[in-house]
């Protein structure tokens, strides 16, 4: 092929009716929203984007990209914080039609979709008292976030993503659809349960459901200026609290608008974001010895569907933002970390900028460093740095400050 601009032609003249997707190229009026990843910070130009339907599509467009030799990326959610699920020049096999969620409320799993977003598992599984360990924003892909390991509010309880993976259908490099699972292809079920991706790619996950509904979720904070005190409490109170009960530390500027009151809009705090199972006698108890450090500006954990918990921060980061990320696993929060995480929050270049201690322990730690490849079962928090904002001119700013 001399050019990639005939890419889009050569793949619906090869495939032609036999795919049952559709294929979008440059030429094409629907090419850039097609493009479109949610880092705006990511601007990526695929030669063709094939809208797959079925497994024999995903089949069909691997063997054309590499009939043609041309470089392919798998696209979920598109959620990448770096792009992956997109390529310069190459072939993008979209999976996001590929979303059907199959809830078998007896057996509590749930067959879900490659191409699936959070959110459609979410409202399904929740219609039957039911949830998947996901992670916070609900518009992040099933596909990255579980290959990735997936962390959220529900970690400690139930565990990481890929610890309630039970079997996925896949379409490996030479076409071939096989199911892995403990009993069937272990070797490949073991690999995709964080193992860095590239072995094949899943059209369909099986996931173990657990009974969640209704949960406490929602924020405290805390003045930045607190950090020592609120962040030395927390490192010990955290590991204190039961499996039902969790909370990710925050360091963020509290957004301008509602729900939250006026007089600390744009203030610049440290916070626990909570996530509690059981009854209010039972959270007020769980959350009750950090209330009692400092003083809060703000208490606004109340109970809601863990549907409502899993959006609750949706609207704030939608897609077409500039992000640029950093994460790490730590094993420990040391007295120094406090001054430096208050010093470092209070010079956030944007008020959506921000960074999280995730909690890694509970059920998290009870599954072996054997038993997946997720290299990071010792670690007790996850580190993530954001700079985030919508003006693409701040996007120097947000990258410096990410990078320290
Ligand atoms: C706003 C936001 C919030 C986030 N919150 C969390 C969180 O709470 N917890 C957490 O653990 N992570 C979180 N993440 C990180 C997220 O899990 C990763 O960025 C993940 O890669 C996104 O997956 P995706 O399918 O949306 O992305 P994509 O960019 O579409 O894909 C990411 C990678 O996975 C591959 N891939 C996707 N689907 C498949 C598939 N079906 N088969 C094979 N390969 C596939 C792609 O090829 C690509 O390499 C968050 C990210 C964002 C942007």
């Amino acid at each position: 092929m001399s050019t990639t601009e005939v890419a889009a032609d050569a793949a619906r003249q090869e495939l032609g009716a036999e795919f049952e997707g559709e294929f979008v190229g440059p030429a094409d009026s629907g090419y850039d929203e097609a493009r479109t990843l949610f880092n705006a910070m990511i601007d990526k130009r695929p030669a063709v984007i094939a809208r797959c339907a079925s497994p024999n599509d995903v089949a069909r467009v691997i063997a054309f990209a590499r009939a043609h030799e041309l470089p392919l990326a798998m696209r979920g959610g598109g959620h990448n914080g770096g792009g992956l699920g997109s390529v310069d020049d190459g072939v993008v096999a979209d999976l996001s039609l590929l979303h059907s969620v199959s809830v078998d409320a007896d057996a509590r799993t749930v067959r879900v979709g490659g191409g699936c977003t959070w959110a459609e598992v979410d409202a399904a599984t929740h219609e039957h008292g039911l949830a998947v360990p996901c992670g916070v924003i609900s518009t992040t892909g099933v596909g990255g976030l579980t290959l990735g390991g997936g962390i959220g509010h529900l970690t400690r309880g139930y565990g990481l993503t890929i610890d309630n993976l039970l079997a996925a259908e896949v379409v490996l490099a030479d076409g071939e659809q096989v199911t892995a699972s403990a009993d069937e292809n272990a070797d490949l079920f073991w690999a995709l349960r964080g193992g860095g991706g590239n072995f094949g790619v899943v059209t369909e996950f099986t996931f173990r459901a657990h009974p969640v509904s209704d949960v406490v979720g929602g924020p405290t904070f805390w003045p930045l200026e607190q950090t020592a005190e609120v962040l030395a409490a927390y490192r010990e109170f955290l590991p204190t609290l039961p499996r039902n009960a969790t909370g990710f530390f925050c360091f963020h500027t509290v957004p301008p608008g509602p729900p939250f009151p006026e007089e600390i809009h744009l203030r610049k705090v440290c916070g626990v974001v909570w996530c509690i199972q059981g009854s209010d006698e039972e959270a007020e108890q769980a959350m009750a010895p950090m209330l009692a450090v400092g003083t809060p500006l703000m208490h606004g954990a109340a109970r809601m569907p863990l549907p409502a918990l899993n959006s609750a921060f949706d609207g704030l980061y939608g897609p077409g933002d500039q992000w640029y990320w950093r994460a790490d696993f730590v094993d420990e929060i040391p007295d120094e970390a406090m001054a430096r995480n208050q010093e470092w929050n209070d010079k956030m270049p944007s008020w959506k900028s921000g960074s999280h201690l995730y909690p890694i322990d509970g059920v998290a730690h009870d599954v072996g460093p054997e038993e997946t490849p997720w290299a990071y079962r010792d670690s007790r928090w996850a580190q993530v740095i954001i700079g985030v904002d919508t003006d693409p001119a701040s996007a120097p700013a947000q990258r410096d400050w990410t990078v320290g």
